[in-house]
């Protein structure tokens, strides 16, 4: 029987124990016994699907990733201690040395500094294609090009890739397609739709919602889901149980929060539009974004997160982060507390000037992470910061 995706966020439980608890308990144990030695021979040998070892499984972690798979149309899932976790081992397992990545320029930046630090370590090599100009991918495409990687909407500057062209470029070329969907969440797009091979989530973000733990996980086809399985068990970044059970509850109310996320967003990116005292505001679902008809078409609403840079550069945005009062001042995102964060002297500080320019990020951008508190609120917050800016 299919049901709609909040329904099955919240009924998608795993089974109950002999004491019929109504709400799913927590299975804080590092391991599981085996009833003789056949049962045990039996699970080792996989002839029977079930937990050994919480760092290969755990209830509560398969319950979480239960519930992202079918969220995102997928087969089947990793769960990982973090977001990177799950980025890290999902290179890992499909990239050999030798191997190269064409990606998008615009990338969360502990991913740019996988590829541009580590990577390399190991000769794997990354191209990168301006988020703005796709005609520009296929001539980076080489003999040894295994994947092709994008974030959508980008982070921070909220830039929107045509998935639906990747998927066929990937596919044209039987080149991996992986996407980072965290910014917005399964409730508002679903890249295998599109072809994606992977998909990646930092859960720590909007599915949590409420800044508590980190968790990351991945989710795709069955073969190679499996192959990231034994490469995630043997090399350790699990999601503890007591994340994955924080996470798991967490996703029960996620179409909601993101509703309001959405609407709070909208609120005050069209505020910010009609301002002063700013040069410009990105949002998705602002006709004024650059990619407005393609975010409408792959995303059901515009996500949480506003870009905008106030009028006077370094100094001005640094006046404008010293008078907020109500958001927080956190380089965490997608929580029910607005954030606002300065990318250029935080996230991005790590990039050279011309790479940070190259996506979009000046000195005066602001990042806000739209969150659930009323949006009268914080806009007024806002709205007072901006007539500070000295
Ligand atoms: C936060 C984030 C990550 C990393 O996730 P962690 O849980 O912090 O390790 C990866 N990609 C994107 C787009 C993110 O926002």
């Amino acid at each position: 029987m299919s049901s709609h995706f909040e329904t099955q966020a919240i009924r998608n439980q795993m089974e109950r124990s002999q004491y019929l608890e109504y709400s799913t308990p927590l299975h804080l144990t590092s391991s599981f016994v085996f009833e003789d030695a056949e049962d045990m021979r039996a699970s080792f040998a996989e002839e029977k699907q079930r937990n050994i070892y919480s760092r290969f499984s755990n209830p509560n972690t398969t319950e979480f990733v239960q519930k992202v798979i079918q969220m995102e149309g997928a087969e089947e899932g990793v769960a990982f201690a973090s977001g990177m976790g799950a980025v890290f081992a999902t290179f890992a397992t499909f990239l050999n040395a030798g191997d190269h990545i064409v990606s998008a320029r615009a990338l969360f930046g502990s991913t740019h500094t996988l590829f541009t630090k580590y990577f390399p370590k190991w000769d794997i090599h990354s191209s990168y294609f301006p988020v703005d100009d796709l005609s520009l991918l296929e001539a980076l495409i080489q003999p040894n090009t295994k994947c092709i990687y994008v974030e959508s909407p980008t982070n921070p500057g909220v830039d929107i890739l045509d998935l639906e062209v990747l998927g066929k470029i990937a596919k044209k070329h039987q080149l991996l397609f992986i996407v980072d969907n965290c910014f917005a969440t399964p409730y508002l797009q679903q890249p295998i739709q599109y072809g994606a091979d992977l998909v990646i989530h930092s859960a720590t973000k909007l599915m949590d919602g409420q800044g508590r733990v980190l968790g990351g996980v991945t989710v795709g086809k069955k073969d190679l889901i499996r192959e990231l399985f034994l490469f995630a068990r043997n090399t350790g970044a699990s999601l503890s149980p007591f994340n994955a059970w924080v996470l798991s509850k967490s996703l029960e109310t996620l179409a909601v929060r993101i509703d309001r996320h959405c609407e709070n967003a909208l609120a005050i990116a069209d505020k910010l539009e009609a301002s002063q005292e700013i040069n410009w505001v990105k949002y998705p679902f602002l006709k004024s974004h650059p990619q407005y008809a393609l975010a409408k078409k792959q995303m059901m609403k515009g996500g949480n997160i506003v870009a905008f840079e106030v009028k006077g550069g370094l100094e001005a945005g640094r006046n404008f982060i010293n008078a907020i009062r109500l958001c927080s001042l956190s380089s965490n995102l997608g929580d029910s507390r607005s954030i606002i964060t300065h990318p250029a002297s935080t996230t991005h500080s790590k990039l050279s000037e011309e790479d940070r320019l190259a996506v979009g990020i000046t000195d005066g951008m602001i990042r806000l992470s739209v969150g659930l508190e009323h949006h009268e609120d914080i806009w007024n917050d806002l709205k007072n910061a901006l007539s500070n800016l000295g």
